[in-house]
Order: C-alpha cells, then sequence, then structure tokens
C-alpha cells in the first residue's frame, strides 16, 4: 500500500481572485464549475473518520492542507467547526496547514488557527508590480496591499512567529530575483517556496521559447545567487532541498530528487482526484473509477489505479533514467512531463532549466568547500 504524506482538502471551489496562471480556473478544465461551492460537514466528518483508519494502519503522520480556490471562502465559522473535527478525531502528530491568498485571514480566523495549530502558508508574488499582474480580485483590482496587511496581521498575533509556515510565489521571469528576495525578506516570513508556471511538451510554461532554453533556470540562478549573498538568508525550500540533495540529503517536498510521496486530493463533493496540477495536463487527475471520502482509504492506497499514480511521479523517459542528475532533478513533475503524444514518458518541461541550476549550485557549493 502507498503510505499517505499530503491530504489536499478543498474547503471551497471557488475563489475571490482570479489569478491568469491558475491550474485550477484558467488552464481550460472547467470541473470546478460542477463541484459545491463549499465542502459540507457530512463530508468532513466523513472525511475524518477515513483518514482516521488509514492512520491506524500507515502509522506514520500525514498533513491535512486546506486549499480551494480559496479555503477560508468556507467562513469563519465553519473552518473552526472542520479543524476541531478533525482535531477532536485525528491524533495529534498530524498536522493541519491552510494555503490561502490571504485576503480573508482575519483576527478571528488566526485564533481559529492559533487554537487548532494550524499553520498558514500565504500566495505572493513578490512586489505589488509583480503581484498585481497576475493575481487581481474578481473585479479586476490589485490584492498586493491585503495580502502584505495579512502577513503583517499574522505576524503581529501572539502565535503568529510559530503560525507562519511560509509564503508561496508563482515566477514571474520580468520580475527581478534580487528585488523578489529582498521583497520577501523585508516581509518577516520565514520562508519562501518557488513553484514555476505550469506547462508541458504541447503548451510550453510561459516566457519559455523552446525545451531547450533555460529561462527558468537562469532566473533561479539569479535567485540562488541572492540567497548565497545574504549572511542571513530566509528558506527556500526548493534550493535548500536541490542543496541537500546535492550534498546527499534528502528532499521534504514532492517535485525534487527521487522520493516519492503520497498525495490525496479531496474536492468539496468528497471525491478523490491525483494530484491537482495534472488539471493542465489533459485533466489527467481524475481515477479512472470514482472515489469519495465515504469509500475506506485503506482500500485506495492499496488500489492498483491509485499505486501506478503513485510510482508515475517516477521519470519513465529513457532521458532521465540515463541522466547524471537523476538524484537532485528528479524527473520533474508529472504535469510538467506530460505530451499528448507520450504520455508522461518525456523529461520535464524545465529540464534544460533545472540542468542549469544544478550546474550552478554545484560549482556554487564546491568553490564554497574548497575556500
Ligand atoms: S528532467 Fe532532465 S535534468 Fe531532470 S532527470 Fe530528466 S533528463 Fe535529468
Amino acid at each position: 500500500m502507498v503510505e499517505i504524506d499530503t491530504v489536499l482538502v478543498k474547503l471551497a471551489s471557488r475563489c475571490n481572485l482570479n489569478c491568469d496562471y491558475c491550474y485550477v480556473y484558467n488552464m481550460g478544465d472547467d470541473a470546478w464549475r460542477r463541484q459545491p461551492k463549499l465542502v459540507s460537514e457530512a463530508t468532513i466528518e466523513a472525511l475524518a473518520d477515513r483518514l482516521a483508519e488509514l492512520f491506524a494502519v500507515q502509522a506514520k503522520p500525514f498533513s491535512i492542507v486546506f486549499h480551494g480556490g480559496e479555503p477560508l471562502l468556507v467562513g469563519a465559522a465553519r473552518f473552526d467547526k472542520i479543524c476541531a473535527t478533525l482535531r477532536r478525531r485525528l491524533p495529534s502528530p498530524i498536522g493541519l496547514h491552510v494555503q490561502t491568498n490571504g485576503l480573508l485571514l482575519s483576527d478571528q480566523v488566526l485564533d481559529i488557527c492559533a487554537r487548532h495549530d494550524v499553520g498558514v502558508s500565504i500566495s505572493l508574488d513578490g512586489p505589488a508590480a509583480v503581484h498585481d499582474q497576475h493575481r487581481p480580485d474578481l473585479r479586476g483590482r490589485a490584492s498586493h496591499a491585503k495580502v502584505v496587511a495579512a502577513i503583517d496581521r499574522v505576524l503581529a498575533h501572539p502565535q503568529g512567529e510559530a503560525m507562519l509556515s511560509g509564503l508561496l510565489c508563482v515566477v514571474d521571469l520580468a520580475a527581478d530575483p534580487r528585488e523578489v528576495y529582498d521583497f520577501f525578506k523585508a516581509t518577516g516570513t520565514p520562508s519562501v517556496d518557488f513553484l514555476y508556471r505550469d506547462g508541458n511538451h504541447d503548451t510550453l510554461p510561459m516566457g519559455k521559447a523552446s525545451l531547450t532554453s533555460t529561462e527558468y533556470g537562469d532566473w533561479m540562478v539569479r535567485m540562488l545567487d541572492a540567497y548565497l549573498a545574504d549572511p542571513a538568508p530566509i528558506r527556500i525550500r526548493l534550493l535548500d532541498d536541490m542543496m541537500r540533495l546535492l550534498l546527499g540529503g534528502r528532499s521534504v517536498k514532492e517535485g525534487i530528487g527521487e522520493d516519492d510521496y503520497g498525495i490525496l486530493v479531496v474536492e468539496t463533493d468528497g471525491t478523490l482526484t491525483k494530484n491537482d496540477t495534472l488539471k493542465s495536463a489533459n485533466g489527467s487527475d481524475r481515477f479512472d473509477k470514482t472515489w469519495t471520502v465515504f469509500d475506506d482509504l485503506r482500500v485506495l492506497v492499496g488500489a492498483p489505479d491509485f499505486i501506478a499514480y503513485h510510482q508515475a511521479q517516477r521519470p519513465s523517459a529513457p532521458e532521465c533514467r540515463a541522466c547524471p542528475d537523476l538524484k537532485i532533478c528528479g524527473g520533474g513533475m508529472p504535469t510538467h512531463r506530460w505530451s499528448a503524444a507520450r504520455g508522461l514518458d518525456n523529461p520535464s518541461v524545465f529540464c534544460a532549466d533545472q540542468k542549469r541550476l544544478i550546474d550552478h549550485m554545484r560549482a556554487q557549493i564546491a568553490s564554497r568547500i574548497a575556500a
């Protein structure tokens, strides 16, 4: 059976922002329209029971991440109840986290997070000029000032420093990496994670001219240089993971390195799907059989369909299997490997970028060891 690391639970299928790169709403998949706007109490109760059964057999703790759309559209009172239900029915090593755009992160919600030990991660793409170009609200209005105010509110909360897990940034190649780094450092966040724009071999990610061009690799090289030049850097999960792997350690999250991660996604109607990002790979985020939170998850994690989904994290392209950088790169996220012609049997669409970044990182580490 596959061990589960992360259960991503969509509390809301809609969002109060309209990000131009969003894989849920703006990459051609409209399955969200057929989902209930908010998760029901019955779905959360069934999920809590099924996860308790699963934990009893797998023993290894997992994280539950509230997601959406925007999860806090569920409202403070219902959010409180959802957290209370999960905390009551699941043992304490199981982590609760919310991934939010920050707009609804009120003091009341922060008190709820503190009471139920919920970690908070906020999506923010950098300085206002960068963020507001891509993350407007539904009326096209800027959202940056509200998000920054939300970060300040979290850090001003008595439990805020422990509560704020970090920020999540989607890379904009037009932004200056040094300015982006300095901006994030000034927010007071303990860490930032960077995501590349979604894309695949049939639809290249925004800003990438060809499979051999290295725009994302060049951008991350400049980010790495800013990070290494800082005597007291903030954590950058993507770079930290890669450097740890280069030094013989392990990664902590999917998308880098050779470890596989067990990820379950729960839609607002209780349906279970594969990793959400596969929506942009021809809607291939659905299992052949429909599974829901009312089914036995101990059976699901041993089902051939689920095992095949889990094993799809391993790169199948001959180029990756023979690649000297496979241990670091891992072959890329399945969604970035996809093409209509070859399915997932491709290197990552960011292959050249990864090689560029790994080469630079290796040289930086070697020069520091030599010094
Ligand atoms: S995607 Fe490219 S860099 Fe990564 S393992 Fe495959 S061949 Fe190597």
